[in-house]
């Protein structure tokens, strides 16, 4: 569903992804794990159109992600991304915030989005905050609330960066268990997360980005328990 192959970027003359290749499948969740600095936020942001890229390619289910308008849009609106800041509109409440890409981006009637979106917030545990606005919910709350808004684009993948590090450690479980019920869906994910309990459980996959590039993959099993690359291990004896 979402193809790398050989991507490069730099800033300036900062070589920050150094020829990343990987292919996530529909329905996989993958979680990228590494140092600060080793490229995470930039290859999630080079995948949705959010950063260009020098030089390879990254294709969503075939359609070339680049900087043209068209191709932007196709992703974009196929693609939804959750960031560690939630990024609500202050002034709105919880379910203007959800329905503002429906009805704005994808033009859908304002009542189904509506709907749709009472619905979304009643399945990430928020029923009863469908009225308030960011700053009456939790850090928790407003991240649940960035979910189900990245949920009512009907997206085929959400890309997470670091959902749960903004917040106060009691709040992190409910935002894991509403991704977990996402992943139990079948929802196609790429997860930037320093949670390695959460990776070990749910990932299918677990990338380590290390300068840019990736020093090793495998399945979340094996690569978080019988690290092989020293550098893994170094990074994983730290976090834990
Ligand atoms: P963290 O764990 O701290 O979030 P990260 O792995 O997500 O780190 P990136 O944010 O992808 O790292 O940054 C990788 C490198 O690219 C860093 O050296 C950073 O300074 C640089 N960088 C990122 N965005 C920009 C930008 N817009 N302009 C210039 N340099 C940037
Ligand atoms: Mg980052």
């Amino acid at each position: 569903m979402i193809e790398l192959d050989n991507v490069h970027k730099s800033f300036g003359a900062n070589r920050v992804i150094r020829g990343i290749t990987t292919h996530v499948s529909k329905g996989e969740v993958v979680c990228i794990i590494g140092p600060s600095g080793s490229g995470k936020s930039t290859i999630l942001r080079c995948i949705n159109g959010l950063e260009g890229y020098d030089s390879g390619s990254i294709r969503f289910e075939g359609i070339p992600v680049n900087r043209t308008a068209k191709s932007i849009t196709a992703v974009r609106t196929q693609v939804s991304m959750v960031f560690q800041r939630f990024n609500l509109f202050p002034h709105r409440t919880a379910l203007e915030n959800v329905i503002e890409g429906p009805v704005f981006v994808k033009r859908e009637p304002r009542a189904d989005a509506q709907a749709h979106g009472r619905l979304l917030l009643e399945r990430v545990g928020l029923a009863d905050k469908v009225g308030a606005h960011p700053h009456e919910l939790s850090g928790g709350q407003q991240q649940r609330v960035a979910i189900a808004r990245a949920l009512a684009m009907r997206p085929k993948a959400i890309l997470f960066d670091e959902p749960t590090s903004a917040l106060d450690p009691e709040l992190v479980g409910d935002v894991l268990a509403v991704m977990r019920s996402l992943a139990d869906e079948g929802m196609t994910m790429v997860v930037v997360t320093h949670e390695i309990g959460f990776a070990r459980e749910v990932a299918d996959r677990v990338l380590f980005l290390d300068g840019g590039v990736i020093a090793e993959e495998g399945p979340a099993a094996e690569l978080l328990t019988n690290p092989r690359n020293p550098r893994t291990r170094d990074f994983l004896r730290r976090v834990l």
